[in-house]
């Protein structure tokens, strides 16, 4: 049986799922607030510099070449993709530098020029580790739809935790093996990208240092946000409409009512906008007192000049890393000397800004709206960045020839991201795996959930993965057929195109 799917949101989250869906032959329309597909991961334009509006890395391909794959394409046919090698220049404070890299022969090289050949010597059997992890981590407790507490709690999934000591603090963890304070700062910050500190997190989330160290990092010509423009466009090849500046307002049972006042109905309605938001906004419920992850202050900067001792990606620690994190995570308070992030995608793709330019990228993590935003916040926050880029690699603000930014306000009222915390509901324990909130609403038995502050969790490879785990539920609980429906409109033939 044919049916009709709305997804609510046209983040990579929101477009995977209408993918899937059009693909098997069902109805789906996608309500997008902004004017833009991509949500987060959209682009951002100033002057004639092109930006990644959020995220930057591509990382962990798999659930990447998977979803091309399950609708019967290849991903090298969409996105035209090279390693960033090395993935990132770290600029430590004391002035020294890495450039991270998953070539091992170079990795030992410079750990060993860095900090001696008993750190270096360490580093294999790290990476072994982080290996370990990752394979047992990613397919036992993150593509798992956890249908039941057994799922989580079975003596073979005890044996997993116990046997890769996941839930160790990963930051302890971390420092056991390393003395040098500067392989302790490169080997765990990767938890910041979930918006969490790593001195809080569990060993479980090395699985991102070892996307890094172990696969390494990637870039798509047009940037991360062609990932979302070519799902957007084969979605619509199988038949799904997307509409834009078409905000949702309310859901009611299986129908939802946009802002213009207007009313489509379905047989399921599957929301990709931010959970806490959903539930608080559209279904009219108090959410449960969830913990949100930080946030996020970025700039996208036309600067005139070239930085060249920046790469393409970019990583800046303060004086004091743990400090740094404190005020952030426990203090609530905005770091004077903040670790940072910078990008030139220009590096990886000559035409994101004209010749002379530079497309500068600055991500600065800053407490989420529990703490208020205001101009002398972003005030403080551009001069400690600027003056750290002044000092290591000579930045000049007065070749600034635009400036945006967005702030943690403008995460919450342009992408409804609750409390403006930029990468949605916080990852740690309490929140993750089979604590995450269930894809299918608590409220509503014809409303479905796919996103970042759903399972698995935050970060492009995460959301398709939820899409994956949507697909999968709607299957189990007999909503749709594991089958296709070949309806006259389908201008392809699903089962004759699906890959091997
Ligand atoms: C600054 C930043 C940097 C990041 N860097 C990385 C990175 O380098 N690598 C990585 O993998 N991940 C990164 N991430 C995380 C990644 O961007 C997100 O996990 C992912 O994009 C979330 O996708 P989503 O589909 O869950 O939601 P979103 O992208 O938030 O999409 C939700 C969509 O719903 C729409 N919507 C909301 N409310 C309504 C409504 N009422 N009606 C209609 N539409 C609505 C929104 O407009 C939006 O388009 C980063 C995130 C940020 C913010």
């Amino acid at each position: 049986m044919r049916k009709s799917f709305i997804v609510i949101g046209a983040g990579l989250g929101g477009l995977a799922t209408a993918l899937r869906l059009a693909h098997r032959g069902h109805q789906v329309t996608v309500l997008e607030k902004t004017d833009q597909v991509g949500g987060r991961n959209r682009e951002h334009r100033l002057n004639d510099c092109h930006f990644d509006g959020g995220p930057s890395l591509m990382m962990m391909l798999d659930p990447f070449r998977k979803l091309y794959r399950d609708v019967g394409e290849r991903m090298e046919d969409h996105l035209q993709i090279s390693l960033c090698d090395p993935s990132y220049r770290v600029f430590f404070a004391d002035k020294s530098r890495i450039d991270g890299t998953p070539n091992v022969a170079l990795m030992l090289e410079q750990i060993e020029r860095l900090c001696g050949p008993a750190e270096a010597a360490k580093y294999p059997q790290f990476l072994g580790e982080l290996a370990k992890l990752y394979h047992v981590a990613i397919p036992h407790f993150v593509r798992n739809n956890f249908p039941n507490p057994w799922s989580y709690a079975s003596p073979a999934q005890l044996q997993r935790v116990l046997s890769t000591r996941m839930l160790g603090n990963l930051s302890k963890k971390v420092a056991r093996t390393f003395k040098d304070e500067r392989l302790q700062m490169l080997f765990s910050f990767q938890t910041m990208y979930l918006g969490l500190s790593p001195y809080d997190s569990p060993w479980v989330y090395g699985t991102l240092t070892y996307m890094e160290y172990g696969e390494g990092i990637w870039y798509p010509q047009g940037g991360l946000p062609a990932i979302s423009q070519s799902v957007a466009r084969l979605a619509e090849e199988r038949g799904a409409t997307i509409r834009l500046n078409a905000p949702v307002q309310r859901v009611d049972g299986k129908s939802v009512v946009l802002e213009s006042g207007e009313t489509l109905s379905g047989d399921i309605i599957i929301s990709n906008s931010d959970l806490p938001y959903t539930e608080r906004a559209l279904e009219n419920k108090t959410p449960k007192s969830f913990k949100y992850s930080c946030s996020a202050y970025v700039m996208y900067i036309d600067y005139q000049g070239t930085l060249p001792e920046m790469l393409h990606h970019n990583v800046f620690f303060g004086k004091d890393f743990r400090g740094n994190l404190n005020s952030l995570f426990h203090e609530l308070k905005t770091p004077e000397d903040p670790a940072f992030y910078a990008c030139i995608s220009k590096r990886s793709q000559a035409d994101r800004a004209p010749s002379g330019h530079e497309n500068l990228f600055i991500l600065v993590p800053c407490p989420n709206l529990d703490l208020p935003w205001d101009a002398e916040t972003e005030r403080i926050t551009q001069n400690a960045v600027f003056d750290r880029l002044s000092s290591e690699v000579g930045f000049e603000r007065s070749r600034i020839r635009g400036l945006e930014s967005r702030t943690p306000l403008d995460w919450r009222n342009e992408l409804n991201l609750e409390r403006g915390a930029a990468f949605g509901i916080s990852a740690e324990f309490i929140q993750s795996a089979f604590f995450r909130p269930d894809n299918r609403s608590k409220y509503n038995k014809s409303l479905y959930h796919v996103g970042a502050s759903t399972r698995p969790g935050n970060g492009l490879p995460m959301v398709l993965i939820s899409a994956e785990l949507i697909e999968e539920r709607l299957i189990r609980e007999g909503v749709i057929a594991d089958t296709y429906v070949l309806t006259p409109s389908t201008s392809f033939h699903p089962l004759k195109e699906k890959a091997p």
